[in-house]
């Protein structure tokens, strides 16, 4: 699939489930603290407000765009992170860009800052949440051979059990 060949939305549903501090409401187990939005910048703001456009068959930016529920642990501008609903340990997280980029193999220099603001984002998630005593592992999948499945980037941060290496 190419994000070139994509329809776009608009995110008029988005922002009809939004709260005052922009943090959708449905599902939303835990709203950002005041020192994760110092650390990513204050705010939330959606892509569309900087210009940017969710791709309309993407399931994550649906999610994003609150069309489609999740539970949402963790929000920020350019970061959006939920439960994964099929969880591979006890706490799996998915973190994503709120910017659609497709796979890792697309990423180019310019994407280098959402792309540390992403890992920045999952890592302190753990510590906040206790994760860093037992270990959590952070995957990122490329392509069907390494079992991506959803075309829009995302780390798994998964915690709460032993982890083998080399992973299957
Ligand atoms: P990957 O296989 O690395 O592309 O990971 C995609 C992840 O998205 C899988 O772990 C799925 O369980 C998860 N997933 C797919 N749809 C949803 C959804 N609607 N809500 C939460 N997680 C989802």
């Amino acid at each position: 699939m190419s994000s070139s060949a994509c329809a776009y939305l608009d995110h008029t549903t988005a922002s009809s489930q939004e709260g005052q501090n922009g943090t959708p409401q449905t599902g939303n187990e835990q709203a950002p603290s005041s020192e994760s939005q110092a650390a990513e910048g204050q705010g939330t703001g959606s892509p569309e407000s900087r210009g940017e456009k969710a791709v309309n068959d993407c399931i994550f930016c649906k999610i994003i765009a609150g069309q489609i529920p999740s539970t949402v642990v963790f929000e920020d501008e350019d970061v959006f992170a939920f439960r994964d609903n099929n969880p591979q340990a006890p706490q799996h997280v998915l973190v994503v860009p709120k910017r659609h980029i497709e796979k890792l193999n697309d990423l180019t220099a310019n994407d280098a800052p959402v792309v540390g603001k992403l890992l920045v984002a999952a890592c302190r998630f753990a510590r906040e949440h206790g994760m860093d005593a037992q270990g959590y592992r952070i995957v990122l999948n490329n392509g069907e051979g390494a079992g991506q499945s959803v075309w829009h980037i995302h780390a798994h941060l998964l915690s709460g059990r032993p982890f083998r290496w080399p992973p299957g």
